[in-house]
């Protein structure tokens, strides 16, 4: 008998089995708002110009494939650094911030998981928002965490039970890691405003809690600098703690893997031995990350002409988001849909629509419109051609 004969099968995986299930749909109505993947008007994962030039640079003038060291490409990591706390900040210029380049957003959460676990404390646990993406979870407990929630989602108010919120991460044990969305939170599309960062951030620091903050869509909510303001804001009230960002959604290189963790530490000294440890945990997870996207994004970042094209191309993103809530909206309203006006009021990538799991099933089976079985919808996903359609589906099954 194979040593495999008795495995059962491995549960899919939600977001990515939709899109296996959308790709096998034939009807040319259909419409794929489950994976949180940007596209333009034309319904396209978008090629950045800015990215397309250093590509382009890259192919004219090829480097050999050597390894990256373990810590990553620094000027990659230096521009990163900047890009979240803000190139002139007293963390960034006091050399406190140990910053190692990570496979995206996914890959600096699971370093900083991993380095916390093993290296700093073995019995803290994770607490997140009820709900969050799932894989934040699934991650944690893979590293070692047992996880919780904190109340979150406010399904009766349409936005955020921050009093609940602030009373569960008050009851964590000292140490266990919170995690945060610093913008757009997935699933619910309803962010903090800066002035709730005050309390949360007494919290944090009474109870010694540490703060894990998930900065997966810089650039997608109000503006990159604006967007890192919980970071920055963590970082001026002088807290320990980590920041995983990426440039899959703002840079559109999703299949890049280009992110990087960042550990705020009380000093320099402090910081060169946390990212000596980060890079050890590099080494023994998969030894080094990949160059390509790094080159691409240290590129952008550094040259002034090309940064000054991206952050346009970061502007227009986030503004066709913001233009396709408003267009859901109205097109809701006129098919007499007329309970969704919070759509406009969340912020980034997604919306979690209140609609049942029963109506969203009812949309996919019916309608081809795919979207998560809790209601998730990608508003970065409709277009000036689909969202009439949508919204007829919606009204449709919401009625
Ligand atoms: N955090 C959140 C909240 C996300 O939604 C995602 C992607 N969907 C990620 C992290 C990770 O994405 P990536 O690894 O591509 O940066």
């Amino acid at each position: 008998m194979s040593i495999f004969a008795e495995l059962e099968p491995a549960p899919y995986d939600p977001i990515f089995h939709l899109t296996d299930l959308f790709k096998q749909d034939n009807d040319p109505r259909k419409v794929n708002l489950g994976v949180g993947v940007y596209q333009d008007d034309n319904g396209k994962v978008p090629l950045l110009k800015s990215v397309e030039i250093v590509q382009k640079q890259m192919a004219d003038d090829p480097d050999p494939w050597t390894y990256l060291p373990l810590k990553g490409w620094e000027p990659f990591n230096e521009a990163a650094q900047k890009l979240v706390f803000g190139a002139d900040s007293e963390p960034v210029l006091s050399g406190r911030v140990a910053t190692i380049q990570s496979l995206s957003g996914t890959g600096a959460l699971l370093l900083g998981a991993d380095f916390y676990h093993h290296q700093v404390n073995r019995d803290a646990g994770m607490i997140a928002s009820d709900p969050t993406w799932s894989n934040h979870h699934s991650l944690f407990r893979y590293a070692g965490y047992q996880t919780g929630s904190y109340r979150y989602y406010d399904a009766t108010s349409h936005g955020i039970d921050v009093e609940g919120m602030l009373a569960d991460i008050r009851a964590a044990e000292p140490g266990t890691v919170v995690l945060l969305h610093a913008c757009c939170h997935n699933p619910t599309g309803y962010d903090l405003s800066p002035d709730q960062w005050g309390p949360l951030i007494d919290v944090l620091a009474d109870r010694r809690l540490m703060p894990f903050v998930d900065l997966a869509y810089e650039g997608f909510s109000r503006g990159l600098e604006e967007d890192a303001g919980m970071a920055r804001a963590f970082a001026e009230a002088g807290l320990s703690f980590f920041v995983a960002s990426s440039f899959s959604k703002n840079m559109a290189m999703y299949g890049g893997r280009t992110g990087a963790i960042h550990a705020v530490c009380a000093d320099a000294d402090e910081a060169f031995r946390v990212k000596n440890h980060l890079a050890r945990t590099v080494r023994s997870l998969y030894s080094n990350a990949p160059f390509q996207g790094a080159t691409i994004a240290a590129t952008i970042l550094n040259d002034p002409q090309l940064r000054a094209t991206w952050e346009d191309e970061v502007t227009t993103m986030r503004e066709r988001i913001a233009r396709m809530r408003v267009l859901l909206l109205r097109a809701l309203e006129a098919e007499g849909v007329d309970d969704m006006g919070f759509i406009t009021r969340q912020a980034g990538m997604f919306s979690l629509s209140g609609l049942t799991r029963q109506e969203m099933i009812r949309l996919r089976k019916e309608f081809h419109v795919y979207g998560l079985d809790s209601g998730r919808l990608c508003m970065a996903a409709l277009n000036t051609r689909n969202v009439e359609y949508v919204a007829s589906a919606i009204a449709a099954v919401h009625k």
